[in-house]
């Protein structure tokens, strides 16, 4: 007979919030898998997805619920959690706050495409279930960048389900990425990205930076699919300057936005955060500060900050 694992299993990657919370991993790496400037389960060794059963993932709920019932927060994972049935997801939910009645946030990754055919009823199901937060990629708001990364969404996809997110009462964070569409399509990839986010209005925007990686660095072991459109001089990436200057140009044509804009990760060059619309020339003048160093130290700065996961 099979002996069940003791400890709860482990997801893969979280967002950096996420990182005093309790880790419920729900499902196995991304269903969709195929973004070109992404491929970071497989490169961290999970290349198939797969559904946990309901039971295994309650039996982690219980283990936490025992040994860590001082937390606050919950995460679930991995890439797109919610893709399950319905049922099960609000059956995980309910079991999860049941379980631990302290918990005052309970969040989860969520593709947008996912989100958008459960539609607003059932992100109000969720809501009610003990959904507090969800984190979406929108990475671009031009659709001929997501078109050519195989995002597999449209920016009106995510434009409406952001907005039924809002209107189910769940927080929502958007990340952006910084140099998605390389050097000759930024300019498009920001004004298109400035327009969704003022439509939306998310609560979050967090920034960041596209990763061309290599296999074998750091802790991936596959190369970033992208790198073959890089071999084969099908996509040109931008320059460390030039993603600062993205940050800046989307930042100046946010004009709606009320929610908090981040750069929450080790891979930006510059970090500005606020609260909008008060903060925003505070953060504009920080990068144009930066912006003026030396050229010698500008590359410099570069440099030093790397990239990582
Ligand atoms: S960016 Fe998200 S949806 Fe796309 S392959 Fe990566 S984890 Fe999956």
């Amino acid at each position: 007979m099979a002996l069940k694992p003791v400890r709860p299993e482990r997801l893969i990657i979280r967002p950096p919030s996420e990182w005093r919370s309790m880790l419920v991993r729900v499902t196995r790496g991304c269903k969709w898998n195929r973004c070109k400037f992404c491929g970071q389960y497989p490169a961290f060794g999970e290349p198939a997805f797969s559904v946990r059963d309901v039971d295994d993932v309650k039996d982690d709920i219980d283990w936490f619920a025992a040994r860590m019932p001082f937390l606050t927060t919950a995460f679930l994972g991995d890439a797109d959690p919610l893709c399950r049935p319905l049922k099960e997801s609000l059956d995980i939910i309910s079991y999860l706050r049941i379980k631990n009645p302290r918990l005052e946030r309970v969040t989860a990754y969520a593709r947008a495409q996912t989100m958008w055919k459960l539609g607003e009823p059932g992100l109000k199901q969720l809501a009610r279930a003990g959904l507090n937060r969800l984190h979406i990629g929108l990475e671009s708001g031009d659709l001929q960048t997501l078109k050519f990364q195989f995002k597999g969404q449209t920016p009106k996809i995510v434009v409406q389900a952001g907005q039924w997110i809002k209107n189910a009462g769940i927080e929502l964070s958007l990340y952006v990425l910084l140099g998605i569409a390389g050097q000759y399509r930024w300019k498009e990839h920001c004004d298109e990205t400035a327009n969704a986010l003022n439509i939306v209005n998310p609560d979050f925007i967090r920034m960041r930076r596209l990763w061309v990686y290599q296999g074998g660095e750091g802790a991936m072991m596959l190369e970033n699919p992208l790198c073959h459109e890089v071999k084969n001089g099908n996509f040109t990436p931008q320059t460390a300057e030039g993603t600062v200057k993205e940050l800046r140009r989307i930042l100046s044509r946010l004009e709606n936005i009320t929610g908090s804009m981040v750069c929450d990760h080790a891979n930006n060059y510059v970090t500005v955060e606020g609260r909008m619309p008060d903060d925003k020339e505070k953060m504009l003048a920080a990068i144009d500060e930066f912006l003026s160093l030396p050229e010698h130290d500008r590359n410099a700065h570069y440099e030093a900050v790397g990239s990582t996961i």
